[in-house]
């Protein structure tokens, strides 16, 4: 702590469930926090589940709470549509360059939806994986925070449009909104800008972007979510039928030489979980997961074991080689059982690619004052030694939420040491 008891400003960069924990965390501790997060919305991630493992919750659960400590904390300043352009400096004074994008609707907006009713342009809906559109005004998601619309500006035709400035009984648009920048300086700062799922198009032989009845975990996230695409009805996407046979394909593109050479770590629950998702819906569907092995560590071994209890689900070693379609839309998986030692071939209406997470990229200029550095696989290895520059959750390595929480918590309180250490010069 600094003579004058003032404990410092610690920057947050992603408003995931690590950058969120990392903020509370420091801020409950005393400190100052800015909080910056590129999209509208806090949540990251975790706000595109349908449920997550182990507990099956819905992300509300866990998300609303963290919402509720960053709404009434005086010590947070939350900045949504904010990316940071560059930090210079060293441990204990960073300066820091923060690019404020518009919102185009202020906080006059009740959220009633007056504006949608009359935006006459549609948008892919990244939030349910392209599988929607949404307006070019819109709202995120209905449990998103803030409540708050916003404005795509890549999308909308702007003021010689206007329809949804003379639609809002509030007069809460403002399409000639430009960015802004801000300038702050800061002690700390601590990374958890998550992942991102790879490209699934770019893996030779599973179909994926070829045929349409093969999606990725995430966009079945978003199939079994009841604000989803389809209500939470999972079906095929090329003809809305309903599932008879699914095959949840593991590693795919990752551990392997050619695509993603790490583990991604949460994939086998991610899909042990969805598979849970199947059954709810279709009980006597057949299920089959095909993997090199199955990485359910800790008390995660309990989750497995109550999958094996069910008798139309098929746990298959081995890796799938090819995918290919039938004349009705099913998809032929081809693999090879490696415990039986031989090759199977297996149809299904379905197929769910488990493709693994790969760390978000950031445009930061980093002029000085650290050493950000990242592995191998471009996950962030911190800077220990200066302690300035802090990883947080899956910016780090890929891990479930509970692993993210715990080294959130861990980086806040490395975050303050430095504080306390560079304080006073
Ligand atoms: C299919 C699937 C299912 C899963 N299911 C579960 C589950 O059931 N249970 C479980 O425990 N885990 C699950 N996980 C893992 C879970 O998604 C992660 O543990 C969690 O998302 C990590 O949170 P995070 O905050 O580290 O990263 P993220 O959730 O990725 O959040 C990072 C945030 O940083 C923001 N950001 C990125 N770059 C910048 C930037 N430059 N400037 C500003 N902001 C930025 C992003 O917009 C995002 O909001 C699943 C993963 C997958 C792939």
């Amino acid at each position: 702590m600094s003579g004058n008891g003032k404990k410092g400003t610690i920057l947050v960069i992603g408003g995931g469930i690590s950058g969120m924990t990392a903020a509370i965390e420091a801020s409950e501790a005393g400190c100052d926090v800015v909080l910056v997060e590129k999209n509208p919305y806090l949540g990251g991630r975790v706000a595109q589940m349908n449920q997550y493992f182990p507990k099956l919750c819905p992300p509300s659960c866990g998300l609303e709470i963290n919402y509720r400590r960053i709404r009434t904390s005086p010590k947070i300043r939350c900045m949504t549509l904010a990316e940071v352009e560059k930090i210079a400096g060293k441990p204990g004074a960073y300066q820091v360059v923060i690019r404020q994008n518009p919102r185009r609707v202020t906080g006059k907006c009740t959220a009633c939806g007056a504006c949608v009713d009359v935006c006459p342009v549609e948008r892919p809906d990244a939030y349910n994986c392209g599988m929607s559109t949404t307006k070019a005004v819109y709202l995120p998601f209905e449990m998103a925070h803030p409540v708050q619309f916003v404005i795509d500006g890549d999308a909308c035709k702007g003021t010689e449009c206007g329809k949804c400035v003379e639609a809002c009984p509030y007069g809460a648009i403002e399409l000639e909104q430009q960015p802004q920048t801000v300038e702050l300086e800061v002690q700390a700062v601590i990374w958890a800008t998550g992942w991102d799922p790879p490209d699934a198009a770019k893996i030779e032989g599973l179909g994926f972007g070829q045929y349409p009845n093969v999606v990725t975990n995430l966009m079945m996230e978003r199939l079994a979510s009841p604000n989803g695409p389809t209500g939470g009805k999972i079906q095929r996407p090329s003809d809305e039928k309903a599932i008879e046979s699914v095959a949840f394909v593991q590693c795919a593109g990752s551990r392997d030489e050619n695509y993603l050479k790490h583990c991604s770590g949460v994939c086998c629950m991610a899909s042990l979980k969805q598979t849970r998702y199947i059954r709810e819906q279709y009980p006597d569907a057949e299920v089959y997961v095909f993997y090199i092995d199955l990485r359910t560590p800790g008390r995660l071994e309990d989750f497995l074991a109550e999958s094996q209890k069910d008798e139309k689900l098929q746990l298959i070693k081995g890796k799938v080689a090819k995918i290919t379609e039938t004349d009705g839309g099913d998809l032929v998986v081809e693999a090879e059982d490696t415990l039986l030692g031989e090759r199977i071939s297996q149809q299904v209406n379905l197929v769910v690619l488990a493709t693994g997470l790969v760390p978000a990229e950031a445009a930061v200029r980093i002029e000085s004052g650290g050493n950000l550095q990242r592995d191998e696989h471009g996950f962030i290895t911190n800077d220990q030694p200066q302690g300035g520059l802090l990883g947080a959750g899956c910016a780090k390595r890929p891990v479930e939420v509970s692993s993210c929480v715990r080294d959130a918590t861990g980086a806040a309180l490395k975050a303050l040491q430095s504080c306390v250490e560079h304080a006073d010069g």
